[in-house]
């Protein structure tokens, strides 16, 4: 049906980070987007979108980490319609094994006037000419008309034509502004399929937001109208109210083969641990009842329902957890088991710890199960995400600390921290535990940050449950996510602000 691929599948092109990491407070270091690549590609996603090169000398020495690392998908990278963004993104993408240069033009009226202060003539000549310039350094290039839906329908034609024939090979069509619905964006699609000279040559691409809780059905109209190819994000993240959520587009697919007739190729069990490896790294934090990675979405808590799924588990269940990696609550391991029984789980978590990477996990987790007799798959994924304990050339390190509180107390805390190699000594009081021990870190390390948003989630069920939290801090112009995890809500907290500080 198609020029590249003769099977019929809906390629996932995922941009959780580049679209996904634009929305505030997304922002990942180098290693936590590597980490996220690498977690994409074993999900088996067709192409990950790693950045946008020219809009940061940061952005693009990820995408080029990316390029060189990441094995398996095509490796895209974002550049406007214009030659210096095209050669960076080609310069970054130069160590990839298979890349493409995604660049893009607005074509709505309101865009091509006040934002690019261009003709539609000026639009019709500058997007072949880029997938030109972009055709000099790759074969594989795909353009997308920005503001697809509030575009003239005989322009958008117009446009495809022009880059069809520059040697575009997928043409993506967003709703840069969440603005269509599910039959309008459907529409498109037949019209486009239909009437675009060289349409069989290329494959069609949907790019949707959410503003309107449409992006998931808005994508799979497009799917059943001919596109077949989704862009989308974990978790739905990005800009406003984010992009088409990647685990809701995979799961309608697969659940609904009998209506769409088509899936994806993605390793679905690999969903539930992309989802919190992205809502660990980006400290945005995923509603229990969000479908297939909230919380609550497996959980069946009305007694009808119970009983239901105890006698025939599909009187209430459309799909398995188990189909998106969850064995919720199932007991993997305790205090006795052994580091290969650690480590068998651990890989078939999705991980692929080095071997001190591991022994570390391994000695964390004994920690862990001293305190909590039983270890669920979530406490494992919290322990290996745990970004502060695995880096141990950070600056500052917690090496002790004590609060005191109460009804009665005020609250203090003493703080030993090793700042380099010297240990730092100190105490303050506060209005309750976590601020007395916020408060002694910002006198020992002489920094003081804004705090921005405090998160505490537990990670499963249970006091003794591990609890993960998320701080969020700007010093001077610049906001990072801090994290830490523990079976005490107070250590994890001084850990997530020492794990902020050291980002700083
Ligand atoms: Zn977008």
């Amino acid at each position: 049906m198609n020029n590249n691929n003769q099977e019929d599948f809906v390629r996932i092109f995922d941009t959780t980070l580049r679209d996904g990491e634009q929305c505030p407070g997304a922002a990942m270091s180098e290693d936590e987007k590597l980490e996220i690549a690498h977690h994409l590609a074993k999900m088996n996603v067709d192409v990950i979108e790693a950045g946008f090169p020219v809009s940061s000398p940061v952005q693009f020495k990820a995408v080029e980490r990316i390029a060189r690392e990441v094995e398996g998908p095509i490796i895209a990278a974002l550049a406007r319609a214009l030659r210096g963004d095209i050669e960076t993104a080609a310069k970054a993408l130069t160590p990839a094994k298979r890349k493409r240069i995604h660049t893009f033009l607005a074509t709505s009226p309101i865009h091509m006037k006040y934002k690019l202060g261009k003709t539609p003539s000026e639009v019709l000549k500058m997007a072949p000419e880029a997938v030109r310039i972009a055709r000099e350094f790759v074969e594989d290039v795909e353009f997308s008309p920005e503001d697809g839906t509030r575009s003239e329908w005989e322009f958008l034609r117009e446009v495809c034509e022009a880059v069809i024939e520059a040697g575009a090979s997928t043409i993506n069509i967003p709703d840069t502004v969440g603005y269509t619905t599910p039959e309008k964006y459907g529409e498109l699609f037949a019209f486009l399929k239909a009437n675009v000279r060289g349409a069989e040559k290329v494959i069609f691409s949907a790019h949707c937001h959410n503003d309107l809780g449409l992006a998931t059905a808005n994508s799979l109209s497009a799917v059943k109208n001919g596109a077949r190819q989704v862009e989308c994000t974990v978790n739905g993240i990005g800009e406003r109210a984010g992009n088409t959520a990647m685990e809701e587009v995979v799961m309608a697919l697969r659940t609904r083969k009998d209506f769409y007739g088509i899936t994806t190729k993605i390793n679905t069990q690999l969903i539930s641990r992309a989802s919190y490896l992205v809502k660990t790294i980006t400290g945005m934090v995923v509603q229990p009842n969000k479908a297939i990675v909230g919380a609550n979405a497996f959980a069946h808590e009305s007694g009808i329902h119970q009983d239901g799924v105890i006698k025939n588990r599909e009187t209430y269940e459309i799909m398995t957890p188990e189909s998106v990696g969850l064995e919720s609550n199932k007991i993997v391991l305790g205090r006795h088991s052994g580091r290969a029984g650690f480590r068998d789980r651990v890989i078939r978590l999705g991980f692929t710890p080095t071997q001190d990477e591991l022994e570390a996990a391994y000695n964390r987790f004994l920690e862990i199960a001293d305190k909590k007799k039983e270890i669920f798959d979530e406490d494992l994924i919290a322990l290996l995400t745990d970004h502060s304990r695995r880096t141990t050339s950070a600056k500052f390190h917690l090496e002790y600390y004590h609060v005191t509180s109460g009804t009665t107390t005020i609250p203090s805390a003493t703080i030993k921290l090793k700042v380099d190699d010297v240990i730092i000594e100190d105490t303050c009081t506060g209005d309750g535990p976590v601020d007395a021990v916020f408060k002694t870190i910002q006198k020992i390390t002489n920094i003081n940050p804004v705090l921005n948003k405090l998160t505490i989630s537990p990670v499963t069920k249970g006091t003794d449950a591990l609890a993960e939290v998320s701080v969020s801090i700007t010093f001077g112009d610049r906001t990072v996510v801090g994290k830490g995890s523990s079976t005490d809500i107070v250590e994890a907290s001084a850990i997530s602000f020492i794990d902020a500080l050291n980002r700083l």
